[in-house]
């Protein structure tokens, strides 16, 4: 039986590979439990799996998860959570922006009884100013329209029990928002705060562009608000267009027929078009995903296990 299984995702990650262990060794090592350690290399286009073959040389904890092709890493931390074997689990990005001596109070808070330990960036100096801004919008609109409590600058980083390991496993979704499905698990969790480091080497694999549609997919992964937007703004629209119906037909019982301008009648046509285009644009979205979900395709491919 394996104590601990860390989880780490690797794409493209050939300059911080060599850091990255070199750091993380001698704390998993001090822990005196044992370890294994799951290396998912997610479609590295450069030798990062060369480079993994030659680690596990060096440190038999090693399990390397080749995949076909590049999943995305929500997908290779879905995969680590089904091959872990630990009676807990720790995702951490190989960057070292999650700083692997937290694993050491980790530990502790779960020997304490927890069942999920987060680690929670207790300020992103790190991150421009518009990324925090953006950041913060994010959870603010999430947390307004989603059923789950999504904890704020919360990541992938923490520790997680067997039972939640367990809980995971049984969630058949192909679309994996995992931070949103790690905090609709529930359980018994507790958090302990870190300042997020900048990245070691290489630079970041999200763009701005990703992001949004990170968080859109975020957002209507946990909450059919969206869809329900469009029957208040049809009721509003409606009511509206009824009280100006009433009103014209006073004014034209006491005042006779006046010759209306243009400006309002295409203004409330392009209003109504907007309206109707941006909640059919809204429908399709979910449409989308429903479609996608009904392919069933698995959530990603191994090549293969070394
Ligand atoms: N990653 C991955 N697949 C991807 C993109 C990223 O496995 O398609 C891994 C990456 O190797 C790293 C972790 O996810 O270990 C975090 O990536 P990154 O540092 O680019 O994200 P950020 O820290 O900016 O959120
Ligand atoms: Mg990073």
């Amino acid at each position: 039986m394996i104590d601990i299984s860390i989880i780490v995702p690797f794409y493209n990650e050939s300059d911080s590979l060599d850091e990255f262990f070199s750091n993380i060794m001698p704390i998993l090592k001090r822990l005196k439990l044992s370890f294994e350690i799951l290396c998912i290399n997610d479609g590295s286009k450069d030798d990062t799996l060369e480079r993994l073959m030659l680690k596990k040389k060096k440190f038999p904890q090693l399990k390397i998860i080749n995949f076909s092709r590049n999943f995305g890493k929500d997908a290779a931390i879905t995969a680590g959570i089904d091959f872990a074997e630990g009676s807990c689990a720790i995702p951490i990005d190989c960057d070292l922006q999650d700083p692997p001596d937290l694993i050491v109070s980790m530990v502790q808070r779960w020997k304490e009884g927890f069942d999920m330990v987060l680690a929670k960036r207790s300020d992103r100096s790190e991150d421009s100013s518009f990324k925090r801004l953006t950041a913060d919008m994010f959870y603010k609109v999430y947390n307004i329209l989603s059923d789950t409590e999504l904890p704020e600058n919360v990541g992938d980083f923490r520790l997680m029990d067997r039972k939640v390991i367990d809980a995971l496993r049984t969630f058949p979704e192909r679309k994996r928002f995992m931070k949103g499905l790690f905090a609709f698990t529930g359980f018994k969790t507790t958090v302990i705060e870190y300042k997020r480091p900048a990245r070691s080497k290489g630079s970041s694999k999200w763009s701005y562009c990703k992001l949004w549609n990170y968080a859109i997919d975020g957002i209507i992964s946990f909450s059919i608000f969206p869809l329900r937007i469009s029957i208040y703004l049809g009721m509003l629209v409606t009511f509206l267009a009824f009280s100006r119906g009433l009103w014209i037909f006073f004014r034209t019982a006491f005042y006779g027929v006046e010759v209306p301008g243009y400006a309002s009648t295409t203004v409330t046509l392009l209003l109504l078009g907007g309206v109707q285009l941006m909640s059919l644009g809204v429908i399709g979205e979910y449409i989308g995903r429903i479609y996608n979900e009904s392919k069933k395709r698995p959530i990603y491919i191994v090549r293969d296990i070394i």
